[in-house]
C-alpha cells in the first residue's frame, strides 16, 4: 500500500494543503492521503488555536468529497505535543507493508533539524517538500543538515500562496474567504463562529 502523509495543525484547512495532496497522490500513485490533524504543534506551544476537534471536523469536511483522501485521528488520542516522529511509528505499525511518503511544504522541511528524532522520521517515510511561495527550495536546503538533505525530495509546484493564517485574518476581517477553502469548510467556520477575533 502506498500511503501520503499530511500532518498539519490546520485551523483551517485550505486548498493549498489539499493542492499538494492532490499532486502527491497522481505524482506517486498513492492509495491514499492521511490527513493527521496535530493536538498542538511542537512549534506552536501556547498559541492559540482552535480545539483540535474542531480542526478535524474542519478537515473531514475538506475532504470528504474525495475517495483517495482519508482522516488518521491519531495525534488526537495521545496529548499534545505532537510529534511527528510517534505518528510515523504509530502509522508504519498499523499498516506495517506501507509505502509511506510524507508530505510538507518547504517552510516546515527548513526547520526539520529541530524536530525529534529527524533521522527516524526520514527512515520511517520518503519526506516530500513541496514549493510553498515565500520559502524557495534553496532557503529550505539552507536549513537542512547536509547528511538529511539527500533523503528529502523537493518537488518544484507553481504553489498555492494561501496560509490558515490569512484565512483567520480575513474572517475577522468580515473578508470572504471563498476559493481559498472549500465550501464545506466555510459553513462550518460560520456555524461555529470561528476566527472572529484575529490574535
Ligand atoms: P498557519 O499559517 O496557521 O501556520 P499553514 O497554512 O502554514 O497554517 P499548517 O497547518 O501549518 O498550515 O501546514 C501544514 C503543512 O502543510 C506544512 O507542512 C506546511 O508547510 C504545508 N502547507 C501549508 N500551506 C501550504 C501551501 N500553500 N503550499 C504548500 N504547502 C503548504
Ligand atoms: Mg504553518
Amino acid at each position: 500500500m502506498r500511503l501520503g502523509i499530511l500532518g498539519g495543525t490546520f485551523d483551517p484547512i485550505h486548498f493549498g494543503h489539499l493542492r499538494i495532496a492532490e499532486d502527491a497522490s497522481y505524482r506517486f500513485a498513492l492509495d491514499t492521503v492521511l490527513f493527521v490533524v496535530n493536538q498542538v504543534s511542537p512549534f506552536k506551544v501556547g498559541e492559540t488555536t482552535t480545539p483540535a476537534l474542531l480542526r478535524a471536523a474542519l478537515t473531514q469536511a475538506a475532504i470528504a468529497d474525495n475517495p483517495a483522501f482519508s482522516y488518521w485521528g491519531g495525534e488526537l488520542e495521545r496529548p499534545g505535543p505532537s510529534f511527528t516522529v510517534e505518528t510515523l511509528r504509530e502509522i508504519a505499525a498499523h499498516f506495517p507493508d506501507s509505502e509511506r511518503y510524507f508530505l510538507t511544504g518547504t517552510d516546515a522541511v527548513r526547520d526539520i533539524a529541530k524536530w525529534r528524532e529527524p533521522e527516524t522520521c526520514l527512515a520511517l517515510a520518503q519526506f516530500v517538500a513541496y514549493y510553498r511561495p515565500g520559502v524557495s527550495e534553496a532557503v529550505a536546503r539552507e536549513g537542512i543538515p547536509n547528511h538529511l538533505e539527500p533523503k528529502i525530495a523537493f518537488v518544484p509546484i507553481h504553489g498555492l500562496d494561501i496560509s490558515s493564517t490569512e484565512i483567520r485574518t480575513c474572517v475577522a476581517q468580515h473578508h470572504t474567504i471563498r476559493y481559498l477553502v472549500p465550501d464545506p469548510v466555510i459553513a462550518l467556520i460560520e456555524k461555529h463562529e470561528l476566527y472572529r477575533m484575529v490574535e
